[in-house]
């Protein structure tokens, strides 16, 4: 009799779903990689998996409804559903948890970076493969963003209570991660070929409140926990790869006067986006926001006297609760004088559980969407007037799309656009038939027309 061949059972196969903001895709990476390195397969449909982990989303009320959606759809699909994110930290009309008052038949549900607990989770009702194939998972994790750009969260949560936004009441108040963790994060992400890193938070210019700023170790020396610090190591790190570093959510305190030199150096993009919301201080006063008493004009000015190059990006609320004709044409005189180069609006929107919401004097529907769609048309022209001084420049673009290694063209980026929010640069054909573009390399390219929010260049 021989022995009958051992059998490798099948690596049990979980479906994944990730809605919402690029914050809550970091904590998507955080608990694939950790499926990955415990041997688990992932499922591209929810009936061909074991179980599946919808990460939601709790932002507007948009979002809390796909959320919702999908979490049925898994439901009716699979059955056995893990819910996680910002939604699963919400809580319903009869004040127990919303998923489980809308779905009672979840098997477990937590708030945002909880990758533990969704493990915990995963493991109850789909047991761990025996063998991990642990080999199998890269040194820095599974990311979910495109290779040669990711995303990196400093910190959670946020100690302002900005009256339209429920993000403190969902993940606390700030906690920033220390800065040695967030460096060497860093460090594999740009030695795993990672061209472009985005840094994201509630607000980045507030990293190390919490943490008084102490004095953390990186590389065999002493660096603060604060964002002037953290950029200038971020600076150094980028510059040895060749690779850039890109701020999001920015707060406009005086203290961020201290990276413009670094940006006029190049060490750190000349990018700011930074989320005004409004700027008439009555109306910056009922929203609670975050540095409402700086003088924003003077201070972009100065900005862009001590970097020429920067471009702002920024997002706005138009029609909220009280918000007066006067009021609001002075947010578009701001937007006029600002010059900021992209600008994103949302007419003002109820958000379940906002403070906002108790406010005197709610504008209706139609009125608010009409402020929004005058914003945007002056947002628009000030963008569009912007994109064209462009024109005849060169420019250093990230390749994010060449099929035939770009002999037919291919599309990019330059400094001046994020990831999914901005413009793009539509590359043409190189003219010289040995030229090629490839997926995350930098290319020059000269500049020979601006289309909407998008220009377009030639490889030179
Ligand atoms: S700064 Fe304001 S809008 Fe941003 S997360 Fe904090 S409370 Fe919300």
């Amino acid at each position: 009799m021989t022995d009958s061949p051992t059998r490798v059972p099948a690596a049990p196969k979980i479906g994944f779903v990730s809605l919402g903001c690029p914050k809550a895709l970091t904590d998507s990476e955080l608990i694939l990689t950790q499926l990955r390195a415990e041997g688990y397969e992932t499922s591209r449909t929810f009936a061909g998996a074991d179980l599946v982990i919808v990460n939601t989303c709790g932002f507007i009320d948009d979002a809390v409804k796909e959320s919702l959606d999908t979490i049925g759809e898994a439901l009716a699909e699979n059955g056995k559903v893990v819910v996680t994110g910002c939604l699963g930290a919400k809580a319903g009309s009869d004040g127990a948890n919303l998923v489980r008052q809308m779905h009672p038949s979840v098997l477990a549900v937590t708030g945002p970076h909880a990758t533990q607990e969704v493990m915990d989770a995963v493991h109850v009702h789909v047991p761990k493969p025996h063998d991990p194939f642990v080999d199998l998972v890269p040194p820095q994790g599974v990311k979910l963003t495109p290779k040669h750009y990711a995303y990196l969260k400093i910190s959670e949560g946020c100690n302002h209570r900005c009256t339209f936004c429920i993000i403190p009441s969902m993940r606390g108040d700030l906690v920033s991660r220390p800065v040695g963790e967030v460096l060497a994060e860093a460090q594999r992400l740009f030695e795993s070929g990672v061209k472009e890193l985005l840094v994201i938070s509630q607000d980045t210019s507030a990293y190390g409140v919490d943490l008084k700023y102490r004095t953390g170790f990186w590389d065999g020396k002493p660096v603060r926990t604060r964002m002037t610090e953290l950029c200038e190591q971020l600076a150094a790190l980028a510059e040895r790869h060749g690779a850039w570093v890109r701020l999001h959510y920015v707060y406009p305190y005086p203290h961020v006067d201290e990276i413009l030199p670094l940006m006029a150096r190049g060490g750190v993009l000349p990018y700011l986006d930074v989320p005004f919301q409004h700027s008439h201080p009555e109306v910056l006063r009922r929203m609670k926001r975050p540095a409402s008493g700086e003088k924003n004009l003077e201070r972009l000015q100065r900005w862009r006297e001590a970097c020429p190059e920067l471009v702002v990006r920024s997002t706005f609320i138009a029609g909220f609760p009280g918000e007066t004709e006067a009021e609001f044409e002075h947010l578009l005189d701001f937007m006029r004088e600002a010059q900021i180069d992209r600008a994103g609006c949302f007419a003002y929107s109820p958000v379940e559980g906002a403070a906002a919401n108790a406010l005197p004097d709610m504008l209706p529907p139609e009125l608010r969407e009409e402020r929004r769609a005058r914003f945007m048309a002056v947002a628009e022209q000030v963008s569009a007037d912007r994109l064209r001084r462009r024109v005849g420049a060169t420019m250093q673009v990230l390749v994010d799309h060449a099929p035939a290694l770009g002999r037919q063209g291919g599309v990019g980026r330059s400094y001046a656009d994020a990831p999914e929010i901005d413009g793009r640069v539509r590359l043409l054909a190189p003219e010289k038939a040995s030229r090629t573009l490839k997926v995350g390399e930098f290319t020059r390219a000269r500049i020979v027309a601006a289309e909407g929010h998008d220009l377009v260049a030639l490889p030179v």
